[in-house]
């Protein structure tokens, strides 16, 4: 339902936690953040309000530049904590949230299932970043070119965000039908699914199209297509009070 990501050199963990609760008129039943430093990537999530999210961290060390948020409103798999987002992939190395609804979910799951693929939740989400991590192995590609041959296979709706523990210094999120917003910053780039948890941070904001992935990499944004063309990226004002 709502997604938060983060990256540049603030610290993540606290910037993602308000955001997520300036997306919090939108409704939700449990939220999440995966945070990824020196130490690998680390997921927490909770069932119901963000501020016990935040409770249940505030004793963690949650030190990093990166991170990615999730507020969900659950479509399959009922609230609990481990339906939550973010959703790892099997070997740990990548991490995703995920707005809306994968409909061709269950076939794919299938085919991941017989590949000897296991599952913690009932979501849609975690069959798709476990579909990216498939395609990653067996391409030996880069995660970028695994989520847009992905995105090629998947029906439904979605704006995801997706971090991978073996490149801490990349971001990739991409949309069809679920809104996403990047505020663009002086070496830093924020994601949500709308600019209210942006616009303290920058005014400066595009609006990803369908069909569309942005990747940040070592502080450079890159918009593409799903056919891997460059898009020219339209940069926005906005004025929107807090
Ligand atoms: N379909 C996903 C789930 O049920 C995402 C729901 C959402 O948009 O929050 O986990």
């Amino acid at each position: 339902c709502g997604i938060v990501a983060y990256v540049g050199h603030r610290e993540a963990a606290p910037l993602i936690i308000k955001g997520l609760k300036r997306l919090e008129y939108r409704g939700y039943d449990s939220a999440g953040i995966a945070l990824l430093n020196g130490q690998g990537l680390k997921i927490y999530k909770k069932k119901g309000k963000v501020s016990e999210l935040e409770n249940e961290i505030k004793d963690k060390e949650l030190s990093a530049t990166i991170g990615i948020g999730h507020t969900r409103w659950a479509t399959h798999g009922e609230p609990n904590d481990i339906n939550a987002h973010p959703h790892y992939s099997n070997n740990g190395r990548f991490a995703i949230i995920h707005n809306g609804i994968i409909e061709n979910y269950a076939s794919i799951k299938q085919s991941l299932v017989n590949k000897g693929y296991t599952f913690q939740s009932q979501t849609d989400t975690e069959v798709l970043v476990n579909f990216i991590e498939d395609i990653q192995k067996n391409k030996n590609s880069s995660l970028e070119e695994a989520v847009r041959i992905a995105l090629h296979e998947v029906v439904g709706a979605y704006a995801i965000v997706i971090i991978d523990a073996e490149n801490p210094n990349q971001l990739i999120a991409a949309r069809k039908g679920s809104p996403l917003v990047i505020g663009v910053g002086e070496e830093e780039y924020f994601f949500a699914s709308d600019a209210t948890p942006i616009i303290e941070y920058t005014k400066e904001v595009i609006y990803l199209d369908d069909y569309e992935i942005a990747i940040v990499k070592d502080n450079e944004l890159t918009i593409k297509n799903l056919s891997n063309e460059d898009i020219d990226p339209y940069i926005q004002t906005v004025e929107l009070e807090l």
